[in-house]
This record gives structure tokens, C-alpha cells and sequence, in this order.
């Protein structure tokens, strides 16, 4: 049994298909969703369907099966996981992989008024927020005075506020005429000295340069105390305006882990041995964002949760062979965050640091060919394409439903 249909259980699973084994992928949700592209989504640039493939498809290409559900529990003396309604599944061998969620980290107000990006509906509600704050403020006659605020300077938080500020340059003219784009501010909010502490100081640097050329307004080494419906308190008491706040500064596991009585480290990960078992666990592997190698663990990332999956499943394979286990080792090949049109930053292995169009194109051409399915490439490629070709015209914002209040 696999459980999470994310980058990890996907690379588990297909593994897994090749042996001699009954396999079940097990999510709680009824597609995978590419989350690297939510903040698209979140901004109107891809439509919601570009980023989520079906599980069902998945498993009926594999010769998997599929058991939609949420597991609650884990049984390890009875090698069953129970699902959310009360139903056992029996496994041999179990690949835990259910990925990461919002950490909030006590801020008060966070959780209730701050908008997260983990999931489609994430990315839907905060789209959705988005355009009823610029619909009211159009329909009011105010010119503007809107302030999104951005907390988190890693990828996401850079990416999202590259994109706000996009939005507002090149778009808001042709879709809000009534609106004055210098009355709407990007606020990107981090409690460390720089942005993107996983990248190289120069591109460091790039980034943050790039985003100020956007009009991204960067608070640096700022803690925010607090959150509420129309404000942020920030570390010293300052109290700044804000329409639409969205929370991109910190991860940890789902819920429900606590209660699977499995150990966990940082971040509340699952604590596996060198061949990714969950440790005192012979039969459990622990894969992708859920899983903690080590003191520190690998970055929360797709390729380590790709490679962390596909090393899960073939030790499943070894011990179905009876052969021993063998110890994971991670390739590194890269990481990528883009700021906005023809800017973006990429740390390749052998010191190969890409920034600007050439890292935009390689960005833009490695999360397409990532995606699940012929149609969602295809479609992303033609969204993304109009996005970024389109925006001298601001044109081709995907809009949904204004939310009742
Ligand atoms: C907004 C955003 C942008 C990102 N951008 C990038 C990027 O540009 N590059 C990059 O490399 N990485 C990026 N990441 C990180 C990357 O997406 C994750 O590291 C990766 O998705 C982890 O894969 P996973 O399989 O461990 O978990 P996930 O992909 O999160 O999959 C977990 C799955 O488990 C399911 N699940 C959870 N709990 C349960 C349960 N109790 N029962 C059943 N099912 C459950 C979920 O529905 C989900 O389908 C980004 C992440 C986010 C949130």
C-alpha cells in the first residue's frame, strides 16, 4: 500500500508496478496535484485543471488499484492503516508519503485569515479573494488602495509576489481600468537577512533585485507577530495594511500523522533509517516532505521526493527478493525558483548558476515536461505561453466565482 499520490507516491507506485505485487495507492484526493504551478493558478494564469491529474487514470496506465480516502490511523501489529471511515486496508509493506502542510507556527490570526498554497482549492480560494478584492474596489470607484502582503521568501513566497506584482504592472490596466495600479502595493514579508536561503549569494541577490524592479516591496529580516482580517502586525509592533495575506513561511506534516504512532523529528517528519524505513519499523517506508533522513533531512522538494520514492519501492522489491536492503543516496540535480517574466534563477550541479530568460526557459520547459499528461502539458503550455506573451497587453486573466461573503 502506498499512501499520497504526490511526486513521492507516484514514483513509489510506478516502481512498485513493474513486481509481482498487488499495489494500492491510497490519497485522500481523487487527482495528484503539481503544486510547484499552484501559485499560477492562485494568480489567474493557469486554470485549476492544468495542475491535477487523476489518480484513476494513473493507476489504470500501471495496472495499480485505487482507494480514495484519508488514513487516520496506522496499525503497524496488525500491518493495517485505517482509513477516515472506519475501513482497514492490509498492507506487507506500506510507503508512508503524504507529503507536507501549512505551518502557521503559532502566529495569532494566521491560520484563520491568511490564505496558504498546498492545494488546488488553496490556490482557487486565494484567486477568487484575489479578484473579489479588485472587483470591489473597481465597482466602489476607490482607484485602488489595495495591499497584498507575502509572508515567506522562499520559493513560493518569491514566486507569488513576483507574480502579484506582474499582475498589477501588466494586467490590471487592460482588466481594471478604473483602478490605479501605484495604489496597489506587494508587500514580501521574511524574518531572515536574505531571500532564497537555499540559492547561491549571487542569485540571491538577482532575486531580490528583480523583484524590486517589479515594485515588490521587501521586508528583510522582519518577523510578522501577528494576523488579521485587514492587517499584519510586524516584530516591533509596526502594523501594516493588508487586503489579501498569504502564507508562504513554513511547512510541517499533515495532521493526522501525530496519531499513526510512528517517531517523528523535525518538522514532525517521519524519522527513517538509511533505506528510508521508518525507524523500529520493518515493513514501513516513509518517502518525499513526510520522510526526515537524518538530523537536518533532505530539502522539501520534488526530486527528493521523487528519488525518496522510487528508493522506497525497490526496497520493497529487494525484500521481496529476500535480498538486503541498500542505503538511499540522493543525486542532486538542481534547484529553480522564477521571479516573473524572463527572470528567474536556477542552481544547477557543477556550479552552473542560470539566471534570467535562460533560467526562465528552463524553467518554464522543466515544470511542462514535469506535469502528468499530455493535455495538462499542452494546456499549461498554452496558458503559461499567453501569460508571459500577452502581459505587454495585460490581457487573459482566468477568473472563477467572487465568494459570498
Ligand atoms: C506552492 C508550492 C510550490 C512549490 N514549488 C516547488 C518547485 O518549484 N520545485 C520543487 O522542486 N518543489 C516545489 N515545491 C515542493 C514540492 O511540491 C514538494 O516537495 C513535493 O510535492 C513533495 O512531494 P510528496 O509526494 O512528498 O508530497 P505531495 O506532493 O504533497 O503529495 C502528498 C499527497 O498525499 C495526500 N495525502 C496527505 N495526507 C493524506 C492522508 N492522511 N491520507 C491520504 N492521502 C493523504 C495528498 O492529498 C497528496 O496528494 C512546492 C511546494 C508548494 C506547496
Amino acid at each position: 500500500v502506498v499512501v499520497g499520490a504526490g511526486f513521492a507516491g507516484l514514483a513509489a507506485a510506478k516502481v512498485l508496478s513493474r513486481f509481482d505485487a498487488d499495489v494500492t495507492l491510497v490519497d485522500r484526493r481523487i487527482y495528484s496535484t503539481f503544486q510547484p504551478l499552484l501559485y499560477q493558478v492562485a494568480t489567474g494564469g493557469l486554470n485549476p485543471g492544468d495542475v491535477a491529474y487523476s489518480v484513476r487514470t494513473f493507476v489504470r496506465r500501471k495496472h495499480l488499484h485505487y482507494r480514495h480516502g484519508t488514513v487516520c490511523a496506522v496499525d503497524a501489529d496488525h500491518q493495517e492503516i485505517i482509513l477516515e471511515v472506519g475501513e482497514a486496508l492490509p498492507y506487507d509493506y506500506l510507503v508512508l508519503a503524504t507529503g507536507a502542510a501549512v505551518n502557521h507556527f503559532g502566529v495569532p490570526g494566521a491560520a484563520e485569515h491568511a490564505f496558504s498554497l498546498y492545494t488546488r482549492s488553496d490556490a482557487i480560494a486565494l484567486r477568487d479573494a484575489l479578484m473579489a478584492r479588485l472587483e470591489r474596489r473597481a465597482e466602489a470607484g476607490t482607484g485602488g488602495g489595495l495591499t497584498l502582503v507575502v509572508v515567506g521568501g522562499g520559493p513560493t513566497g518569491i514566486e507569488t509576489a513576483g507574480a502579484l506584482a506582474e499582475l498589477r504592472n501588466a494586467a490590471l490596466a487592460v482588466a481594471f481600468p478604473e483602478l490605479d495600479r501605484h495604489q496597489m502595493r506587494v508587500v514580501l514579508v521574511e524574518q531572515s537577512q536574505e531571500l532564497l536561503g537555499l540559492f547561491a549569494p549571487a542569485l540571491r541577490r538577482y532575486t531580490l533585485r528583480q523583484l524590486q524592479r517589479r515594485g515588490v516591496e521587501v521586508r528583510l529580516n522582519t518577523a510578522i507577530r501577528a494576523v488579521a482580517a485587514d492587517r499584519v502586525t510586524l516584530e516591533g509592533g509596526e502594523s501594516v495594511p493588508a487586503d489579501l495575506t498569504v502564507w508562504a513561511a513554513g511547512v510541517t506534516v499533515p495532521p493526522e500523522t501525530k496519531g499513526w504512532g510512528l517517531p517523528q523529528g523535525r518538522g514532525g517528519r517521519l524519522e527513517v533509517e538509511t533505506d528510508l524505513r521508518v525507524k523500529g519499523h520493518d515493513r514501513i517506508f516513509a518517502a518525499g516532505d513526510l520522510a526526515i533522513l537524518g538530523a537536518e533531512g533532505l530539502p522539501q522538494l520534488a526530486q527528493p521526493a521523487i528519488q525518496t520514492g522510487r528508493h522506497a519501492a525497490r526496497q520493497v522489491g529487494r525484500l521481496l527478493r529476500g535480498e538486503p536492503t541498500e542505503p538511499f543516496r540522493y543525486r542532486d540535480k538542481g534547484i529553480m525558483a522564477t521571479i516573473g517574466r524572463r527572470a528567474a534563477v536556477a542552481q544547477l550541479p557543477f556550479r552552473i548558476h542560470l539566471r534570467g530568460t535562460v533560467a526562465f526557459l528552463a524553467w518554464l520547459g522543466l515544470h511542462i515536461d514535469m506535469l502528468l499528461g499530455h493535455r495538462n502539458r499542452a494546456s499549461a503550455l498554452l496558458n503559461l505561453s499567453w501569460r508571459y506573451l500577452s502581459w505587454p497587453e495585460g490581457s487573459g486573466i482566468i477568473v472563477g466565482d467572487i465568494p459570498e461573503d
